[in-house]
This record gives C-alpha cells, structure tokens and sequence, in this order.
C-alpha cells in the first residue's frame, strides 16, 4: 500500500479534528452517521461537511451512501459537493450516510502522533509487506532511521465480515481499528519485555493505534539467505531461543524464516510478535513443536543439515539438539516462565488476547469474531459528552500555539487509539 504522506503536510487542524471524530464514532458504528461526525467535530457553520468533503478526497475516509436510496432515484449519483448541502438533505430523508476511516485515515492519525511526539519526523520507503502489516522506514530529526510497523489485522477477511455486517450491526470486537490496534499493543509490548529480558529483538520505541515504532534491524530475513558461514552454529542460535523462549513461558507461534533476520555477523533477531502464546495455552506444545519442526525443515533443505526424521529428545534441555532430534516441549524447565504472567500485568490485559485468540481462531474458520457486551461508556452520547473535554485541552493548545498550520488539534484527541476501549 502507497503511503503518500505529502498530503499530511496539507491537512489542516480542522481535517484532524473531524478525522478523529469519525474514528470516535467508529468506536460504536462501523459507519459513523455524519450527524454523529458533526456533533463530534462540533465545528462552526457546516465546517464538518466542507472538511468531510477535503478528507474524502484525499482518501482519508470512506463515504457510505448505501442507504441514501431516495437521492439516487432522483439524481442517479452523489456527486461530492453534495455534502455540503446534507443538513439540508437529511431531515428530508434524502440522505441517510455514514462515513468510515480508511486505513490511510487511521495511518494518518497514528503520524501525526507519532511526529508530534517526536518520535520521528518523515515518513521514507516501504520495506516490507506482511500479510497483515505494512513496514515502512521513518527518520528521526538528527536522522536515525527506525522501522514503523503498521498492523492491518482484518485486511484479509475484510470482505468476508462485511458480508456478514447485518448480523455484526452491534458487534464491536470484529472492528479492523480495534483488531489491528490490539495487534500492535500486544507486539509492542512483548518486544520490550523480551528486550529486557535479553532475548534479540528489535528496540521497542514507541506504540500509537494500530502503529508500533522500532529500531531497524540490519541485515535480511533468513528467508532470502542462500549462505551462511556457519550454518550449524546458526541453527543452534535459533533452536535455542525457541527454547529459551519456552524457558520463560513464551511461544512465538510464527517462528520461521520470514521472521528471523541475520545480519553480516550471522547474528539474529527475531521479530513479529502479535500471535505470541503462553506455554500454558492449550494448544502451546502444538505450536512449540510446529515452530520447531519450522526451523528444522528449512535449514534441512536450505543448508542440507541432516536430521532424524522427526525424532524428539526428552532430554533436550537448554538447545542441546546435537544429535539431530526435536527438543521436546513438555521436557523443557519452565520454571523460569514468568515472561507470559508479566505480560499479563501489562497494558495487554487477558481480555485483549481473550479478544485477538478469538479472532484468530475464528477468522481462520471463516468466522468473525463477536462480542455480546455493550458498553455503555461507549454510547453515541457519551462519546459526544466525552468531547467536550477534547474543546477544553484544544482551547488551551491554540494559545499556545504559534503559525501552527499543521498542528493536529490536540493529542488527547488524537491518541485516544480511537476504537473500542
Ligand atoms: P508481518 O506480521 O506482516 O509478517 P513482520 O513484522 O514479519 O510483519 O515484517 C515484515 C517484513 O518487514 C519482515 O520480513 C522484514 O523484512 C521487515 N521488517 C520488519 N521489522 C523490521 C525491522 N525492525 N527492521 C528491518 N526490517 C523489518
Ligand atoms: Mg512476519
């Protein structure tokens, strides 16, 4: 996906402020009616519309005319300027619309975060592309170049739930925002707990929305290596951190040579860490085994190390794997296994993963993920009520503000991460 972030340059603070309206309203609707955007935004004199009308062109937000049917048996089309004349339209029941964010939108509003955080200030090439995610480069001001990890958990099945969108009408949890929000909370926070820990994984610098900001990695994805100096001591590195990853009650679950990167050293670092398990999860000697098995098949092939064929050592402890067998999950110590429990405690709390488990069980069945609770912190008029605070901390930005052309309206507003709390 192109990332043109040029426009973001252009926006200004009223675009941000109703760009961050349609994401409050998506907390409770997939589309937001543009009468809810409006109370939101709360700008003077029909601002929203004209704003809308700014953001649709750039892609930001997706308009959903699908129930303006009376306007399209009289005119055939919606042409864009037509929202200028909604409030209008609507009480004559010709215009029944809602918008969405796009993931450009929602990319947008993590930036502008990002970069009023000082976290980095340009946004450069994109370096990898994942099934669920989008890695581009970003440069700090003195110029170091991070890596910014965008999640897109829902991409793939997008269509799918939305076939579904009648009987998902007050289901929540299936929301792409809220999906790819958890993905990247999660991955953000496993990779600085495993940093701490010692284990080689990329600096966890920073978390916002669906984004997570790290150290790049030199080097290249195993995947694309034909040689290596040493592929014995290379194999025993990886084995062992499966290992030692169980030892602390973890199982990475995507463990292979797409998410290992080796540097000129042969050094590694593993990375990609949304779909992480305990090893008390139910399946977690399943998962150990195929993330081991993973490992052997590919340097077996790749490297022509031989093996036994699928041969387990009960007595592997600690990355002993010399005699070619598998290191056997249930034979490992977990006993330092605190990582997974620490987790826990952090701002990725059980029903976060309770949530991401669901759907990842449930979008591979081809099912999408419901939630029965309705929050009623999350109605349309508390998130209306739940801005007026969002007025009080903007009024006091703007005088502090100098030219501020580009300023986002506040980061209250922009880092509420937007969807289901
Ligand atoms: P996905 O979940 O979509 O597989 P990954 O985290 O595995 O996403 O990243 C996809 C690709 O992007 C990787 O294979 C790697 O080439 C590149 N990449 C990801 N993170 C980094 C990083 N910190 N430094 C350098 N390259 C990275
Ligand atoms: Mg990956």
């Amino acid at each position: 996906m192109k990332l043109n972030v040029d426009v973001l340059r252009y926006l200004s603070k009223e675009d941000f402020r109703v760009l961050t309206a349609v994401e409050m309203g998506m907390r409770n609707h997939e589309i937001v009616p543009s009468e809810l955007v409006d109370r939101i935004a709360s700008l003077k004199h029909g601002g929203t519309y004209k704003v809308l009308k700014n953001l649709l062109k750039h892609k930001l937000v997706h308009h959903d005319s699908s129930k303006c049917e009376l306007f399209l048996q009289h005119f055939g089309t919606i042409p864009l300027s037509t929202i200028l004349f909604y409030p209008i339209l609507r009480p004559l029941g010709y215009i029944d619309d809602g918008f969405r964010l796009t993931y450009l939108g929602y990319d947008f509003l993590a930036i502008k975060t990002m970069v009023n955080r000082g976290v980095f200030a340009s946004v450069g090439r994109q370096i990898g592309v994942g099934k669920e995610s989008d890695i581009f480069e970003v440069a700090t001001e003195d110029g170091t170049i991070l890596a910014m990890k965008l999640h897109r958990l829902g991409r793939v099945s997008f269509r799918a739930v939305k076939s579904k969108r009648d009987y998902l009408r007050h289901r929540r949890s299936y929301n792409w925002l809220y999906l790819s929000r958890l993905a990247a909370l999660k991955e953000f926070a496993f990779m600085k707990a495993l940093e701490e820990h010692g284990f080689p994984v990329p600096n966890a610098i920073d978390c916002n929305r669906h984004c997570v900001i790290m150290s790049l990695i030199q080097g290249y994805p195993l995947v694309q290596v034909k040689e290596l100096q040493n592929p014995e001591a290379v194999f025993d590195r990886i084995i062992g951190l499966v290992i030692r990853l169980a030892e602390h009650g973890l199982i990475h679950c995507d463990f292979n040579e797409f998410n290992i990167m080796i540097d000129d050293d042969e050094k590694v670092t593993m990375i990609d860490f949304p779909q992480m398990v305990s090893v008390s999860h139910r399946n977690a000697q399943m998962y150990f085994d195929r993330d081991v098995e993973c490992i052997f098949k590919f340097f077996g092939k790749r490297f022509n190390l031989s093996f036994e064929e699928e041969s387990y050592n009960s007595d592997s402890v600690g990355g002993d794997v010399e005699d070619g067998s598998r290191p056997s999950f249930l034979s490992i110590n977990k006993s330092a296994g605190f990582l997974d429990r620490e987790l826990a405690a952090s701002g990725f709390t059980t029903k976060d993963q309770a949530d991401m488990d669901k759907f990842i069980e449930e979008d591979s069945a081809g099912v999408a993920v419901s939630d029965d609770e309705e929050d009623p912190s999350n109605s349309d008029e508390a998130i209306v009520r739940g801005t007026d605070a969002l007025h009080l901390v903007e009024q006091t930005e703007q005088v502090q503000e100098g030219d501020g052309q580009d300023e986002v309206n506040n980061r209250e507003s922009t880092e509420g991460g937007g969807s289901n709390e």
